[in-house]
């Protein structure tokens, strides 16, 4: 019970790209680049393991910037063609490539990432891409003119992607969607669709991310506009409820997000943010261990995974390092008192 694992992402260390910076550009090309990539999913796998999780991710290091690690390898999306567009429902401005002709995958996009990273560890491994509505929301668009038919195409793209990665013995495949918190009508009306277009199929277990974003300042004030309760969540947990996806990541630490919204994710297994990844200030364990304690009171604890926030790629290695320490020991606090070890 009580399973740690991460959002996804940890710190690019400094010979991949300059480190506590989001969309720094990379310092090698070529197999170098490839290279370095492998040592940084060794090192991430490390660092899980030596704080104690439970469920490791590979860390991200293959993600550039957004959603455009994936995208480079999809014909119809045109980089020679960026634009700068806002996102997010504009609350933040980014360079983008354009989708000009049928989108199509031009073949295994993160596999070998995959196959080196479950050669060499024995824990469960968790691997994340974006999801379909977040996609659609980092792009221009040419070809489709619309955005419910661009996300069920990219869907397909993704699926495809997805049954691979499943086969190479992947425990938990996890689609990025902070879009979902966003485009809240969007979500009932295609979201959901889309997603479960990308998981046909999939022998592993299935989980969506949906957060409020790293620790930006776009974000922090965009926060700041959303009320004394953030209620996003009320709208979108029953539709996940309902759904064919067995877990969700959300964000729950520092936030304003009522905690019992978590109620409506009966049935479902709970990735909670349990540590905030838009400060720099390490968590004690019993501030880990109090939102594991409240989730407790909506989430049973065999379907209650203590998680991060989001991603933890702007941070630096040494407070990641230090937050998932106390995601773990936080978490232990609480395993004793329900007498388990
Ligand atoms: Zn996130």
């Amino acid at each position: 019970m009580l399973r740690t694992t991460i959002a996804g992402s940890l710190p690019k260390p400094g010979w991949l790209a300059t480190p506590a910076t989001l969309w720094a550009p990379w310092r090698l090309t070529g197999d170098a680049l490839v290279e370095a990539q492998r040592g940084a999913v060794l090192l991430a796998l490390k660092e899980q393991e030596v704080a104690g999780l439970d469920i490791v991710p590979a860390g991200e290091p293959s993600r550039p910037p957004f959603v455009h690690g994936f995208l480079e390898r999809v014909e119809g999306v045109d980089f020679t063609r960026r634009v700068t567009i806002g996102i997010r429902a504009d609350r933040y401005k980014a360079e983008v490539p354009t989708v000009t002709a049928p989108i199509r995958r031009r073949g295994p996009i993160h596999g070998d990432e995959v196959r080196f990273a479950r050669a060499r560890t024995t824990r469960p491994l968790k691997f994340t891409i974006p999801g379909p509505m977040t996609i659609v929301d980092t792009l221009a668009d040419e070809h489709y003119q619309d955005r419910r038919r661009l996300a069920l195409e990219f869907a397909r793209v993704i699926n495809e992607e997805a049954r691979e990665l499943a086969a190479l013995g992947l425990d938990v495949l996890q689609f990025d969607e902070p879009a979902f918190n966003v485009y809240l009508d969007d979500v009932a009306a295609w979201g959901i669709e889309a997603l479960h277009r990308a998981i046909e199929g999939l022998s592993c277990k299935t989980a969506v991310h949906i957060c409020y974003g790293y620790g930006i300042k776009a974000n922090v004030d965009w926060k700041a506009t959303l009320g004394e309760e953030w209620r996003q969540y009320e709208k979108t947990f029953p539709l996940l409820a309902a759904s064919r996806l067995d877990q969700v990541s959300l964000e729950c630490a520092n936030s304003r997000v009522p905690v019992e919204l978590l109620g409506l994710l009966r049935g479902k297994d709970v990735q909670v943010g349990a540590v905030d990844v838009a400060t720099n200030a390490i968590e004690t364990p019993e501030q880990v261990a109090d939102v594991v304690r409240r989730a407790l009171s909506y989430v049973p604890p065999d379907r209650l995974y203590p998680c991060t926030n989001c991603g933890m790629v702007p941070l630096t290695r040494e407070v990641a390092r230090g937050k998932l320490h106390a995601l773990v020991s936080g978490t232990a606090l609480v395993r004793r008192e329900l007498g388990a070890s």
